[in-house]
């Protein structure tokens, strides 16, 4: 059985209640099987990864160790800093920042190269869903990261990320997630090195405690990134305490 995972994307955000209370509300939550990983803004990793036991993920690398590249952070550096993850791919930086896929592949590769654990998003426009091609559009964010020779990492986990469903209230129903996945699931099979295809594969997208009983029961996913819900402790430890639930899929 895969790793269940709850990761808190705090974008370029900081909690409101302050850092240091923040993960200590956190970490007294039992967390049973699932880990928890914070993925704060770069300036902060070092400090919180020092401070917490809980995982710590960065959310973007540069896609290769050396360069004149201002502004850009290698991945030895996060890694130096004491988080073990690297999120890429996410909606945001494919559409503000212009990543394709074949940048993205290229920073699965530089992450993989220093050891940290891809968490590779993925995930269709509202415009691709209506017009019936979400299983084609995905297979092929999938097939792209297979270019990133995925043969020498231990682990990489995938978060399901609808771009309509990120930060507008809207999420994904757990059977609409089901379905989505089974064929994620199949892309995965089909284009990545075998032990891959039941890597853990979380949904993001307006995740909340009200709305994760669904997605347990219904969703067949190993775990959620949350953007907005995490910025409050309560919520967030909230949303953990609702993959402890025993509706949650096994
Ligand atoms: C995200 O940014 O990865 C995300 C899922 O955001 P939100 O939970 O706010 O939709």
């Amino acid at each position: 059985m895969s790793n269940r995972y709850l990761i808190a994307n705090w974008k370029m955000n900081l909690p409101p209640e302050g850092i240091t209370a923040y993960l200590k509300a956190v970490a007294t939550e039992p967390a049973g099987n699932v880990r928890v990983l914070i993925a704060p803004p770069f300036p902060y990793i070092d400090n919180i990864a020092g401070e917490t036991k809980l995982g710590v993920a960065a959310q973007n690398c540069a896609d290769r160790e050396k360069a004149a590249l201002t502004g850009e952070v290698a991945p030895s550096m996060i890694s130096d800093c004491g988080a073990r993850f690297v999120i890429l791919g996410h909606s945001e930086r494919r559409n503000l920042f212009g990543e394709s896929d074949t940048l993205i592949a290229r920073k699965l590769a530089a992450a993989i190269a220093v050891g940290l654990t891809p968490i590779l998003c993925i995930g269709e426009e509202l415009r691709i869903r209506e017009a019936g091609q979400v299983a084609t559009f995905l297979a092929a964010q999938i097939r792209a990261a297979s270019e990133a020779g995925l043969d020498s990492v231990p682990e990489i986990v995938v978060a399901y990320e609808p771009v309509w469903a990120i930060g507008t209230g809207r999420n994904a129903s757990g059977i609409m997630v089901a379905d989505t996945v089974a064929h994620i699931r199949e892309a995965m099979e089909r284009f990545w090195p075998a032990r891959f295809k039941d890597a853990p594969l979380l949904y993001g997208g307006s995740v909340t405690p009200d709305n994760v009983d669904d997605l347990e029961t219904n969703g067949r996913i190993d775990g959620y990134l949350c953007g907005g819900a995490s910025l409050d402790s309560g919520k967030f430890r909230s949303i953990l305490r609702g993959m402890q639930r025993p509706s949650a899929t096994p």
